[in-house]
């Protein structure tokens, strides 16, 4: 690595270990300085979920499909990472739902997505391992699993072997800009580097950089919690959702009839402030990831009593076979939100020399993508997607 490289990049998550990795392919000299680890930070924290259903038709589907599409593929070019298109089964408790979940599953498939309403035989047919209880599904095909945490590893190796220094930990303190142009990075122990550009993928911490050029980036930090169990001794197919997932779809809620009370969940007591997405998920090993409950302006990743309460009162009710699994682990992690849940992508923010890939709310679907659509951006290639409508300047 020579003494200045062509890029730094901020952060080792799935935003900045893909633009590492896509980088150094195009012939770039990078350098990755990430604050702890890879996959630290929120990328590291998450259960994998590649999540459409909730996606309006536009630019926040297009770019989900696109994201999705991109990295189905990506297995071949770093490695395997556990991306399963496994389909997602969203089930309801409460049978005055259904009507409401055939029109939503009718307006998804207008809208070009895979989606069909399952009865309670059709639900617990495709997964035997659901509480019989339940009234009826709606199968989602298109979504999918991932290891998120494999494949950060997965990028950060394949960034390395096509040249890239990684630096880790090193925690960029600030910006060094001068005559309007960013020039490198000083780190928290003083050490200043520099470099021909620096690219922000640090989620949050961004906006603090960011901050002393005048940029402000609209970020909201929302904690999410989830656990973890012991591998089961049954196999689930598909991804799960249960009823308060259908709680935070403004899709479904616009529908003429729209009642909450249909999928609010009897068994849930949410703390003030917060709210649950009801997700289950196993990895190939066997584990279940489920959670999250979600809090917007907490900004420290702890788990919390409260927090895990919701995942703890339903796993065992939803998966009868799972309520003796041994719980392995529980934490919290901190996502960056923009007010419009879509990621900030920006290669001309008003500084020379920085580039902006931050912002990542759902990451699991974007991030790799938004690695290649950076690098195209610096080395003089075509993006994947267009990142025009992910400007920063979209909030001004
Ligand atoms: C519990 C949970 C559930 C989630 N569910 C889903 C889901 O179902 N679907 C989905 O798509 N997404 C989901 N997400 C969100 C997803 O994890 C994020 O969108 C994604 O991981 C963001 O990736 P990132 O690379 O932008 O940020 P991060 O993964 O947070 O990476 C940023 C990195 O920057 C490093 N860093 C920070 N500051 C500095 C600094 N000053 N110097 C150097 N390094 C620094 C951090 O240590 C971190 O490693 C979930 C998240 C959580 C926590």
């Amino acid at each position: 690595m020579p003494a200045r490289p062509d890029v730094i990049v901020v952060g080792a998550g799935i935003a900045g270990a893909s633009t590492a990795c896509h980088l150094a392919r195009a012939g770039l000299g990078v350098l990755l300085l990430e604050a702890e680890q890879p996959a630290y930070g929120a990328s590291g924290r998450n259960p994998g979920f590649l999540f459409l259903l909730g996606k309006a038709k536009g630019l926040a589907l297009e770019v989900s499909l696109a994201g999705r599409a991109f990295q189905q593929g990506l297995g071949d070019a770093v490695g395997d990472f556990g991306f399963r298109p496994t389909g997602m089964l969203a089930f309801v408790r409460d049978e005055r739902a259904l009507p409401l979940l055939a029109a939503f599953a009718a307006q998804r498939r207008a809208d070009g997505l895979a989606v069909e309403l399952l009865s309670r035989e059709e639900t617990l047919r495709r997964e035997p391992a659901l509480d019989p209880a339940i009234a009826g599904s709606l199968w989602s095909a298109g979504e999918a699993h991932q290891d998120t945490r494999l494949l950060v590893r997965r990028l950060v190796a394949a960034a390395e072997t096509a040249g890239a220094a990684a630096r880790m930990p090193a925690k960029v303190a600030s910006l060094r800009v001068a005559g309007g142009r960013c020039h490198g990075v000083t780190l928290a122990d003083g050490t200043a580097l520099e470099a021909g550009a620096v690219v922000l993928a640090n989620g949050l911490d961004g906006a603090r950089l960011l901050a002393p050029l005048g940029l402000i980036a609209p970020l909201t930090a929302t904690r999410y919690q989830a656990a973890e169990t012991a591998a089961a001794p049954f196999r689930l197919s598909a991804l799960l959702s249960g009823p308060s997932l259908f709680l935070h779809l403004p899709l479904l809620a616009a529908l003429p009839g729209y009642d909450r009370a249909c999928f609010t969940d009897p068994a849930i007591a949410l703390a003030p402030g917060m709210t649950y997405t009801h997700q289950i998920a196993q990895y190939p090993d066997g584990r279940i990831q489920f959670g999250c409950a979600c809090e917007s302006g907490r900004a420290e990743a702890v788990a919390t009593a409260a927090g895990q309460a919701p995942a703890l009162a339903t796993l065992p009710r939803d998966l009868p076979g799972s309520g003796a699994l041994a719980l392995e682990r529980s934490w919290a992690g901190v996502v960056a939100q923009a007010p419009d849940y879509l990621p900030i992508l920006d290669l001309k923010p008003g500084v020379a020399g920085l580039v902006l890939n931050i912002g990542h709310a759902f990451g699991n679907l974007i991030g790799a993508m938004s690695g290649q659509i950076v690098a195209a951006g610096l080395a003089g290639g075509a993006p994947l997607f267009d990142p025009a409508p992910f400007a920063l300047r979209r909030f001004s």
